[in-house]
């Protein structure tokens, strides 16, 4: 993209540099010196515009479709302050509600026929997901487990990002998109732990058969809840990991989790995500 072709762009969406600028947080003579530009804008900036507009077009063919805005997911999107936890528990909110709802899901349908949106700008951090997943092939086969257990948790938190943002755009902010950042990373995290585990219990539980398989499910669930329960009973004050009935459910949560993981996952030395 070019500057001209910026310029372009945004009279066709009749946009204008101060809602541009406020949009991307910058200041309208920044982006004002982008239009000036006769040669291509460097390639970050130019992935981060054609995101940035393309939402703004597709917010324009939602609004021009005609179909009736959902006033539950427009008070739910417009929610955006929180940390990673309460992004994951807003997403799983908007799920359960779409599941529900006639008005979303009409427009859900209207957004899947529109043209498609150009890949999201996080430049670093998916081009560093698609790295890692090709370094994960040329892993020793026992690292081999807990890297593609990051993965894993990684690519479910960012496709559960993406449904959101095919549902409403103009909910994605630069904040959001960091927000998304450190859930992607949380989510790593809790998939390395239990990749980890994976790696120490699967060894000596193989010899055991059947049962092994399940102790290895168990292995990975407890591990998973610690990775979370500690940190959070040391740094927040949140009641659940302060009570003995907090750490009890929560060892109830993790056995039958662990014994589904090790039903589903694991059974008969099944493939844990080309996991040794
Ligand atoms: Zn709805």
């Amino acid at each position: 993209m070019t500057g001209p072709e910026l310029t372009q762009r945004m009279v066709e969406l009749g946009l204008s540099v101060e809602q541009l600028s406020a949009v991307l947080g910058k200041h309208p003579d920044e982006v004002r010196g982008w239009t000036t530009i006769g040669g291509p804008l460097p390639s970050g900036l130019a992935r981060e515009l054609a995101w940035v507009l393309a939402l703004h077009e597709r917010d324009q063919l939602m609004e021009r479709s005609g179909l009736p805005l959902c006033t539950w997911m427009e008070a739910h999107a417009a929610q955006t302050e929180g940390d990673a936890a309460a992004l994951e528990r807003r997403m799983a909110q908007a799920d359960a509600h779409v599941a529900s709802c006639e008005v979303c899901q009409r427009r859900e349908a209207y957004a899947a026929k529109l043209p498609p949106l150009p890949p999201m700008p996080l430049p670093l951090h998916v081009g560093l997901l698609v790295r890692i997943a090709e370094a994960v092939k040329r892993l020793p086969g026992w690292a081999r487990p807990a890297a593609t257990g990051a993965l894993i948790l990684g690519a479910m938190t960012l496709a559960r990002t993406l449904f959101m943002i095919v549902l409403r755009p103009s909910a994605i902010t630069p904040q959001l998109l960091l927000t998304v950042v450190g859930a992607i990373a949380l989510g790593a995290y809790g998939g390395l732990v239990g990749g980890v585990a994976y790696t120490l219990a699967r060894g000596p539980t193989r010899r055991l058969g059947r049962a092994g398989d399940y102790l290895t499910g168990l292995a990975c669930a407890y591990a998973y809840l610690a990775a979370f329960g500690l940190p959070a009973a040391i740094f927040t004050h949140d009641e659940m990991f302060r009570s003995s009935f907090g750490w009890i459910s929560m060892l109830v949560v993790g056995t039958l989790f662990g014994l589904l993981v090790g039903h589903q996952w694991f059974r008969s030395g099944g493939a844990v995500s080309g996991g040794a």
